[in-house]
This record gives C-alpha cells, sequence and structure tokens, in this order.
C-alpha cells in the first residue's frame, strides 16, 4: 500500500464513521500567540474544543501537515538518530467535538488497524494514562487485548523515561489523558516496550495516540474542564506506512525513498543509506511546505527557524562534497510525491525552489569559509569547540549555533555554549558602546544638533547572514 492509499484508506474509513473530511489547515497557526507551528491535527480545532467555534459537524477527519521543530514540540534534533521522528510529518487524525469519548475512539482504532489495514493484533501493544482505568477496561475487556500488552503510563513528571500519557498541545490550552498503540517492529531491533529503560529504541514504535480531551489548561497550570470531553487522535501517516511497507524506518518508506534518491542524485552519492541524505529529504519537506504556507528565510521566529533547517541541509550537502546549490532542485522530486495531496505545493513549487536557491547561493560561499575555519579549530583540539570560534562562525559565517552543535555531535566534540552565550554578549555591548559612540559622531558631523540624519547608519547589521 503506497502513502496515498494509506491516507486516503484512512479518510474513507473515518468518512463511512459519519466523520466530515477537513483539508489540512497551515502551518501557520491561525491567530495563535502560544504556538509557532501547527504541531498536531488539533490545532485548527482547538477553538472547537474550547467551546469557543462552532462547526457545522461533531465529527471530523484529517490529514494535517505538522511541523515539530520548536517550542513544545521539537523534534529537530532527533532528525538524523531515529528510525521515527522528522521535522515535518503528516498526521492522520480523528476528532470528535462532545459527541463519541473513550469507548468508541478505541474502538474505531482497533478496526482500522487489524481489519482495514490488516496488522497482526499480537504486534500491537497500547498503553493508558496511570490512572485511567475505564481505557484500561475497554481495551482489556472490549478489545481482548492481553494485560501483558496494556501498560499504564503516568504524565511523566520526574519520571525517568520520556513516555507521557498526558497530551498538551502547548504550555497553555487544551490537554488531556491519552492511550498509545505501538507497534512491534521486531526482535531484531534494539528497543524496549513503553515504559522500559529502553523504550526509545526502534524496535517499539508509537504509531497513534488518542486523546482523551478533558481539559484546558491556564498560565498557572490549573486543568479547567472543557465544555464537553472531546477525542483528538493523531497516527504518523509514514510510522503507519513503514509498518505497512514493511520496512523499519520511516526513510525506507516510498516517499522518502524518492527523495533520498533524488538527494543521492544531486549531490553525486552513490550510497543510498547515507545519514545526510535522510536528513536533506526530511529537510526539503520541511522548508518547502514552509515558504508555502508564507514564511521565508529571516533572522527571527518562524524565519529563522527555516533558515536553520535550510542551512542544516545545506550543510549535510556539504559534507557530501555538493558546494554548489542543490537543495532547490529537490522541490521538483517533492511536488512529484507530495504534490496531488497537497495542490498548494504543486502551485508554489517554482516559487519555493526560488526562495531556496536565494537562500543556498547566500550561504554557499560563507559555509565553504567556516567549515575551514571549524575544521582549523578542530585540528588543534579535536575534542573541544571554544565558544569564540562558534561565534565567529554564527557572526561572520552564518552559522547558526544549533547547526554547529549538530557537527559537534557528529564528531563527539564538546561544544561550549557558555562561551559562546558569553562571546554574544560582549559583542552586543560593544555594539552598543560602538551605536552611541556613532550616534555622537552622526550629530556631530551633521553640524545640526537638531537635524535627526536617520537609523541607516545607526543600526547594527544583522548578525546572521
Ligand atoms: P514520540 O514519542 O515518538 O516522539 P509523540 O508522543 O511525541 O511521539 P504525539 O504528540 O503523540 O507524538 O503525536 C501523535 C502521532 O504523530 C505519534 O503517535 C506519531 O505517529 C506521530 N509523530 C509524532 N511526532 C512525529 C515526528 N516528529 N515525525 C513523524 N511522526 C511523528
Ligand atoms: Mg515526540
Ligand atoms: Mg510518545
Ligand atoms: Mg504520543
Amino acid at each position: 500500500m503506497n502513502s496515498s492509499e494509506i491516507r486516503d484508506k484512512f479518510l474513507k474509513f473515518f468518512e463511512s464513521k459519519g466523520h466530515h473530511i477537513v483539508r489540512s489547515s497551515s502551518l501557520i497557526p491561525g491567530n495563535d500567540p502560544t504556538l509557532l507551528f501547527t504541531n498536531s491535527g488539533m490545532v485548527q480545532f482547538k477553538d472547537v474544543f474550547l467551546g469557543q467555534d462552532n462547526r457545522a459537524y461533531s465529527r471530523a477527519t484529517t490529514s494535517q501537515r505538522c511541523v515539530r521543530a520548536g517550542g513544545k514540540h521539537n523534534d529537530l534534533e532527533n532528525v538524523g538518530y531515529t528510525a521515527r521522528h522528522h521535522t515535518f510529518f503528516e498526521m492522520l487524525g480523528n476528532f470528535s467535538f462532545g459527541d463519541y469519548f473513550k469507548r468508541d475512539a478505541i474502538h474505531f482504532a482497533w478496526e482500522l488497524l487489524t481489519v482495514v489495514y490488516g496488522l497482526p493484533k499480537d504486534k500491537l501493544t497500547v498503553t493508558v494514562y496511570q490512572e485511567d482505568d475505564e481505557a484500561y477496561a475497554i481495551w482489556q475487556n472490549e478489545i481482548g487485548v492481553p494485560v501483558e500488552r496494556i501498560i499504564r503510563i503516568g504524565d511523566n513528571k520526574g519520571a525517568r523515561y520520556a513516555s507521557d500519557n498526558f497530551w498538551q498541545m502547548a504550555d497553555t490550552g487544551p490537554c488531556g489523558p491519552c492511550s498509545e498503540i505501538f507497534y512491534d517492529h521486531g526482535a531484531d531491533i534494539w528497543g524496549g516496550p513503553p515504559g522500559s529503560p529502553d523504550e526509545n529504541g526502534d524496535r517499539f514504535i508509537e504509531i497513534w495516540n488518542l486523546v482523551f480531551m478533558q481539559f484546558n489548561k491556564d498560565e498557572q497550570g490549573v486543568l479547567h474542564p472543557l465544555p464537553k470531553p472531546c477525542v483528538d487522535t493523531g497516527m504518523g501517516l509514514e510510522r503507519i506506512a513503514a509498518v505497512l511497507q514493511h520496512v523499519h524506518s520511516n526513510y525506507e518508506i516510498d516517499i522518502f525513498q524518492s527523495l533520498i534518491k533524488g538527494a543521492a542524485r544531486e549531490t553525486a552519492c552513490a550510497d543510498l543509506g547515507n545519514n545526510s541524505l535522510k536528513v536533506i529529504a526530511d529537510h526539503i519537506r520541511c522548508a518547502s511546505f514552509l515558504i508555502v504556507d508564507g514564511i521565508i528565510p529571516g533572522n527571527e521566529g518562524r524565519g529563522y527557524v527555516l533558515r536553520r533547517i535550510t542551512r542544516r541541509a545545506l550543510r549535510h550537502g556539504h559534507k557530501l562534497g555538493q558546494t554548489k546549490p542543490f537543495f532547490y532542485k529537490l522541490v521538483a522530486d517533492l511536488v512529484q510525491e507530495m504534490g496531488t495531496a497537497y495542490p498548494e505545493l504543486a502551485e508554489a513549487g517554482e516559487r519555493v525552489a526560488q526562495v531556496l536557491k536565494q537562500e543556498e547561493e547566500r550561504f554557499g560561499e560563507t559555509l565553504e569559509h567556516g567549515m575551514k575555519i571549524l575544521e582549523a579549530a578542530l585540528a588543534k583540539d579535536s575534542k573541544n569547540l571554544d565558544g569564540n570560534t562558534a561565534f565567529s562562525l554564527y557572526d561572520t559565517y552564518g552559522f547558526p549555533l544549533d547547526l554547529t552543535a549538530d557537527i559537534c555531535r557528529e564528531r563527539n566534540v564538546v561544544l561550549d555554549e557558555a562561551g559562546f552565550d558569553a562571546a554574544m554578549a560582549h559583542q552586543k555591548q560593544t555594539a552598543r558602546a560602538a551605536g552611541k559612540f556613532k550616534m555622537a559622531a552622526a550629530i556631530e558631523y551633521n553640524g545640526d544638533k537638531t537635524k535627526f540624519i536617520g537609523y541607516e547608519q545607526l543600526n547594527h547589521e544583522s548578525k546572521v547572514i
């Protein structure tokens, strides 16, 4: 089953259960300052959960484009290191706005997975929130999951492991206990069941999260009950595709294979298993869809996230020996692969490629120089990178700190982040002092103390190229 068929089957299944198919919303959350990017399917329905918006339907289903590269849910540092995380991914979801609750949500999910998609039941393990006896009983008595494969997980406060069965969109907003479904990719892959010390391995992969939305969390952390209990579920398309295509990593599914081949072609890399190709394939999706939704590379906020992701991809290209613009050429491969499901991507393709090309040209030369400086520093000390060098890479060569950190991580080098911060603070201080001096000089030079010459000469140059 290819990814498009998996997506269609999901939406049609829920349509047959009375759900209204709603289109993916933009990656830029409408009117929501608490969120950097749309990070899940529920974002476009946030106000419906809160009872502040009404829809003509009480059940909905979507395939939502999501980005997790900042804010509460941030997987940027996982890309290239796990088999299951992307910065950009598609979340398949079904939603109930005060209509059905736990029972139907669990039954629907099980039917889709085991009947429609035909997954073997004994490959599935589920978790419930620590105190959620109701969900536990549904899994045990109605679905028939053996107790050794129903695991209770808390809210992770002070817990040793990463699992967390209390889902929150952000630090404030709709939230509630959840129940998750994991797929066991087999004993030959390292990893343990959820809640175990090895849960972050690639063997047991979380495929679907069923959130029982019950509260609105305020800024003081107080939970207020929602007007009506709701359901919000999310299943990563790429993760379920890996399962259904009998591969053990998201990067081996159809969509990624063609992007990886494109990246290999553009970087002349002969080894399709090379990790840098995975990162480039991930980042072209994220960067392109961000541009489709109106973001352009910049030095602040969302634009800076886009810039950081693009520059990381370019650095991986450089690592493979590509010093010319190449990244933008992958937009065509992406449109080929995803343009039908996302016509807005097909429409914006040329513009996206143009924006990326410009960013590549801008960074290309300083990347080359910066890498030489970095290599020289590491030739002197192969274990540590000092803060001043990291700052100079940032300030003069346009290396975002996380890009330098990524290189250090690859090479087991300790990056002096405190030293970087100190260098940055020092630079700001000197720039302020120089600014004052220039201001005085400018007024004096003008010879007219009342006439304002303008900010242009006085503005500090942007710190990122
Ligand atoms: P994980 O624990 O693996 O990081 P999560 O618990 O953070 O996942 P949820 O917030 O529950 O994920 O999101 C719902 C679903 O979306 C997940 O069950 C998974 O299938 C998918 N998903 C989450 N994050 C990613 C990601 N970075 N890349 C691809 N799919 C993801
Ligand atoms: Mg996560
Ligand atoms: Mg999880
Ligand atoms: Mg989860």
